[in-house]
C-alpha cells in the first residue's frame, strides 16, 4: 500500500516495552472500570484494577487477599443468576451479566460484569474479566422506560383513535380506548385494511384523502364515517401524515377525534333551526290571518257604521214625508177631499214602505240565527210574477224604460215560501229599476228539468268587477262617489238567503257601464 508522504513512518510510534508497560500501568491506575483476573469460580483474585475501590469500596489489597468480596456485595434477588454465571465461567462459557450490588459504602450500583475463561489444556486456568459501573446508564434507561410507559399509557387511556397503518393501508396498531369507540378491541383490527372498518359511502372520499397523504407530505385532515363492529356509524375527524423511511412512504400514523356527537348535535340543531323557521311561518301566517280578521272586523264595523246611517236616511225620508203631508192635512182644515185623499195616500205608501223596511232588517237577522222557518206551500210561478210584472212595466215606462218579459205558457208550479219568493222577485227587479236610467229591463223565465230559471237583466250602471264578490253581504254597498243612489245594502243578502233556504242558487254578473245580469235557479215542484 502507498503511504501518504505527510503521515509519520509507523516505527515512530514504536516504543520500548518497558514505556508501554508504564503507558498501561497509568491507564489501569485511572480506568474507571475495573480489569481483574481471577480463580475459574470467581472466589478470588489473582489481580484487580483500583476502579475497585471507586466502585466496590474496598482496597484491591483487599479483594486479592480475602475470599468472595465482591460476591458478597450481589444484591439477594440478583444472587443466583450470578452464581450460575460464574458456574459457567469455571465451565469455560464466556459472557457478561448485568446485576445489583450493595458497596462497602452501602450505595446501591448497577454494574456490567463481563468474563473471559482462560483455558489451557482443557482446563480453565483462571478467569479474567472487566467490571463497569452502569448504574446511571441503568437510571437512564429506567428513566426512558417510566416515560415510554407513561406516553404509552396517555395514547391506551385516549379518547381519540390513535393508529399507525402499514404501507398498504393496514393497522399496525391500534390504541384500546379509540378501538373501543368502534366497539372491537384492537387485535380485532390489527392486520385488516383501513378501509374495512370504513362505511361504503365514504369509502372514495377517504381512499381520495390518503392519496392526497402521500402527495403532499404534511398533515391531511379528513372526515372519516366508521361503520362499528355492531353497524353503528362513528364519525371521526382524522388528523393523519405519512410515515417515511429513507425518503420513502413507509406506512401512515394518524390520530381521530370521535365527532359524532358534535355531528348528531349540528344535525339536531339545523333541524330544530328548520322547525324554528316552519314555526316562525306559522305564526306569520296566523298573524296575517289576525291581520284579516281584524281588516274585516273593521270592515263589518264601517259597513254597520254605513248601515245606521242609510237606515236612518232610508227611515228619515218616508217619515219626514208622513210628518210633513199629516201636518199639511192637520193645519189645513178645509182642505179640499181629493187634496186630502191624495196626501193621505202618500202617507199610507210611505208609511207602508217603512214597515216594509223595518221588516226587511227584522227578516234578515231572524234568517241569519236561523229562527226563521219557511212557509211552503205548492203555487205556481205564474201568479205571483204577473202582478210584479204589471207593476215593474209601470214603474219602467214612468222612468222611460223599456220592460221586456218571456215566460213561458206553460204553468210552472213551484213548492216554497210564497211571500219570500215575491220578497226575493221584488228586491231584484227593484234594483234593476233603482240602477237603471235608460234602456231596458228584460225578465226571461225558463223552465227546465226540475228547475226554474228566472233572469233579470238591466241596461244600467253596472257593477265593478271587484265589488261582484261581496254583493251578497248584509250590509254591502258599492260605494259610487258622486251619485249615492239611496239603499240598506239588505237586498241582496235577503236574496242569497232565502234562496239558500230553498236549496236554489244565485249569481250576479255584470259590466261597469253596460248593465247587470241576475240568475236565480229554484227547484220546481215534484208532480209524479
Ligand atoms: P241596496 O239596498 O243598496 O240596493 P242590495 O243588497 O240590493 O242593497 O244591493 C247591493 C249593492 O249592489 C247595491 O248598493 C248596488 O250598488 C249593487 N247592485 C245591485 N243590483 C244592481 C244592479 N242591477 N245594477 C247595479 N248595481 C246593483
Amino acid at each position: 500500500m502507498k503511504q501518504s508522504k505527510n503521515k509519520p513512518e509507523i516505527k515512530e510510534f514504536v516504543k520500548t516495552q518497558q514505556v508501554q508497560e508504564g503507558y498501561l500501568a497509568n491507564t489501569i491506575k485511572y480506568l474507571d472500570a475495573i480489569i481483574f483476573s481471577s480463580v475459574p469460580d470467581g472466589s478470588s483474585f489473582y489481580f484487580i484494577t483500583p476502579a475497585i475501590e471507586k466502585i466496590a469500596g474496598i482496597k484491591p489489597e483487599e479483594a486479592v487477599e480475602k475470599k468472595y468480596v465482591l460476591m458478597k456485595m450481589v444484591a439477594p434477588e440478583d444472587f443466583a443468576a450470578v452464581r450460575h454465571f460464574f458456574s459457567e465461567a469455571k465451565d469455560g462459557k464466556a459472557g457478561t451479566l448485568e446485576y445489583r450490588i450493595k458497596n462497602r459504602r452501602g450505595e446501591k450500583l448497577f454494574i456490567r460484569h463481563s468474563i473471559f475463561p482462560i483455558v489451557e489444556n482443557g482446563t480453565v486456568i483462571r478467569v479474567d474479566g472487566i467490571i463497569y459501573d452502569i448504574t446511571k446508564e441503568k437510571q437512564n434507561e429506567e428513566q426512558l422506560k417510566k416515560t415510554d410507559e407513561k406516553l404509552r399509557n396517555l395514547i391506551e387511556a385516549a379518547d381519540d383513535l390513535i393508529f399507525v397503518l402499514d404501507k398498504n393501508g393496514n393497522f399496525i396498531s391500534v390504541n384500546v380506548n379509540g378501538a373501543l369507540n368502534l366497539e372491537y378491541n384492537p387485535v380485532e383490527m390489527r392486520g385488516k385494511h383501513f378501509l374495512n372498518f370504513i362505511e361504503d359511502s365514504n369509502k372514495q372520499a377517504i381512499a381520495k384523502s390518503f392519496r392526497e397523504i402521500l402527495r403532499v407530505n404534511s398533515v391531511v385532515t379528513f372526515e372519516s364515517f366508521f361503520k362499528s363492529k355492531y353497524d353503528k356509524t362513528i364519525i371521526f375527524e382524522v388528523n393523519a401524515r405519512a410515515i417515511l423511511e429513507n425518503g420513502k412512504v413507509d406506512g401512515l400514523i394518524g390520530i381521530g377525534r370521535n365527532v359524532t356527537t358534535k355531528r348528531f348535535d349540528q344535525e339536531k340543531m339545523k333541524d330544530l333551526n328548520n322547525k324554528l323557521i316552519e314555526a316562525n311561518r306559522l305564526i306569520s301566517i296566523e298573524r296575517d290571518r289576525a291581520k284579516q280578521k281584524i281588516s274585516i272586523l273593521e270592515e263589518l264595523n264601517r259597513l254597520k257604521n254605513e248601515f245606521v246611517s242609510n237606515i236612518s236616511h232610508e227611515l228619515r225620508t218616508p217619515l219626514a214625508s208622513i210628518i210633513g203631508f199629516a201636518e199639511t192635512i192637520d193645519s189645513d182644515r178645509s182642505m179640499p177631499t181629493e187634496l186630502r185623499d191624495e196626501f193621505n195616500q202618500i202617507i199610507l205608501t210611505e208609511a207602508k214602505r217603512l214597515a216594509t223596511l223595518i221588516n226587511d232588517v227584522l227578516d234578515i237577522s231572524k234568517i241569519e240565527e236561523g229562527k226563521i222557518d219557511l212557509v211552503k206551500s205548492e203555487f205556481t210561478f205564474n201568479e205571483i210574477i204577473a202582478p210584479l210584472i204589471e207593476e215593474y212595466r209601470r214603474k219602467s215606462r214612468e222612468k222611460g224604460i223599456i220592460f221586456t218579459c218571456e215566460i213561458p205558457e206553460q204553468q210552472i208550479f213551484l213548492f216554497a215560501d210564497k211571500s219570500r219568493i215575491i220578497q226575493v222577485l221584488d228586491n231584484v227587479l227593484s234594483n234593476a229599476l233603482k240602477f237603471t236610467t235608460q234602456g231596458r229591463i228584460t225578465l226571461i223565465v225558463q223552465s227546465m228539468y226540475r228547475e226554474c230559471e228566472i233572469i233579470v237583466t238591466d241596461t244600467g250602471i253596472g257593477i265593478p268587477k271587484k265589488d261582484i264578490p261581496f254583493l251578497f253581504q248584509k250590509f254591502y254597498r258599492v260605494s259610487r262617489a258622486g251619485s249615492e243612489i239611496p239603499g240598506t245594502g239588505l237586498g241582496l243578502a235577503f236574496v242569497k238567503q232565502i234562496i239558500d233556504l230553498h236549496k236554489g242558487f244565485v249569481t250576479i254578473n255584470s259590466e261597469e257601464e253596460k248593465g247587470s245580469t241576475i240568475v236565480i235557479k229554484l227547484p220546481t215542484a215534484r208532480r209524479e
